[in-house]
């Protein structure tokens, strides 16, 4: 059932978890008021269930058919700030996306699902780079539709046939750097076509050419 990897990976989640609790807690009152994105956080609560979220886990095993399954257990269900929730949601969403998949494979079976990253420029504000970056992708898949569904305009994303995605918020030296990840299903012989200027500079031409699902 590869039961240990399972406890190591929430093992490694549950550290990251503290370290985000610990983070919080060190956090001034004017830092909490400042936290933009998350005005209407409560961080006394949040502090209380990032503390007691999957402190215990208890787990069955059926012998009889070979399977050891997660029986009780408490979470805090805030995926955003816990890791150890923002795994089991990322789990939940693999199995619920799986069925989908599998449905639209069956139907057409010379799409490949391919990873695809839409970025902005980085910023010293995040709400505002979240928004354009957000708006930015509307517009996009709006653009999708109307292209799919009247016809109308032409778009590169028109290529796939559907797909997931999710926004992901990181942070260095140069600013917040909000971007969005997505899993788009394409057929390999006719792939989203990127003007060579807006490429990822570590691949040069060759290299991007074995781009594979
Ligand atoms: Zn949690």
């Amino acid at each position: 059932c590869n039961f240990s990897g399972r406890v190591q990976r929430y093992s490694e989640a549950k550290t990251r978890q503290l370290q985000i609790l610990n983070h919080v807690r060190g956090l001034s009152q004017g830092e909490k008021a400042n936290f933009q994105l998350h005005s209407l956080l409560d961080f006394e609560k949040l502090q209380s269930q990032l503390c007691s979220c999957g402190n215990y886990l208890v787990f069955h095993q059926y012998h009889t058919v070979g399977q050891v399954r997660l029986a009780k257990a408490s979470f805090c269900k805030n995926h955003l700030m816990c890791q150890l929730c923002a795994i089991r949601r990322g789990a939940k969403q693999v199995q619920g996306y799986l069925g989908k998949y599998e449905q639209v494979v069956a139907k057409n079976s010379s799409l490949r699902p391919y990873m695809l990253t839409l970025t902005v420029k980085n910023g010293d504000s995040l709400p505002e780079r979240f928004d354009h970056l957000q708006n930015s992708v509307r517009k996009l898949l709006q653009r999708r539709r109307d292209f799919v569904s009247k016809g109308l305009g032409k778009t590169q994303l028109g290529k796939s046939d559907g797909g997931v995605f999710s926004y992901e918020l990181t942070k260095s030296k140069s600013g917040w750097h909000p971007h969005c990840h997505m899993v788009v299903m394409l057929d390999p012989e006719n792939p989203i076509d990127f003007p060579f200027d807006t490429r990822p500079q570590k691949y040069d031409k060759e290299a991007w050419s074995k781009l594979s699902p």
